[in-house]
């Protein structure tokens, strides 16, 4: 079976970053199964991964704008402590889940001076080249309720 709209696909995948640094990894725990065509993962390894078959090995270099997005300077802000009601202690690299028009991102502390936080909205992964080494494990249809849901279940997906 090729990989295609609407089948689910199991991989093994090693993401590295341009100096070869193992950014993320499913060695070690259960492999990633994610329904092609409906933008789980990110649209230049989507697109390397069209119509491939299980057993096949991917390496595939995705520039920014095909992976998690170029950096937008204009997500970095100064907020004032005040802002941060009811956390007990601030922290570089705390992670926050803002609400916006565009849905539910996260935002992450980068640096504290005195009353001043800085927080930059980027995914921690926008502007990074992504260097991605997939095995795929396999290739099925997706369920009618998976497609309804728009994400895996069982294995490598959700359990609900
Ligand atoms: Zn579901």
């Amino acid at each position: 079976m090729k990989i295609g709209k609407d089948k689910v696909v199991t991989i093994d995948y090693t993401l590295k970053d341009d100096s070869g640094n193992v950014v993320d990894t499913s060695q070690g725990s259960e492999p990633l199964a994610y329904i092609h065509g409906m933008g789980n993962i990110v649209p230049g390894l989507e697109a390397a991964l069209d119509g491939g078959s299980a057993g096949d090995k991917v390496s595939v270099s995705v520039q920014p704008d095909k992976g998690y997005g170029v950096r937008d300077e204009s997500l970095i802000q100064v907020l004032g402590k005040d802002q941060f009601a009811g956390v007990d202690e601030l922290e570089i690299g705390m992670q926050f889940h803002a609400h916006s028009e565009g849905g539910v991102h996260t935002i992450v502390i980068t640096d504290i001076q005195g009353n001043k936080v800085t927080v930059d909205g980027n995914h921690p992964l926008a502007g990074m080249v992504l260097h991605f080494d997939i095995d795929v494990v396999g290739v099925r249809d997706a369920t009618k309720e998976e497609l309804e849901h728009g994400h895996v279940h069982g294995p490598g997906g959700h359990h609900h």
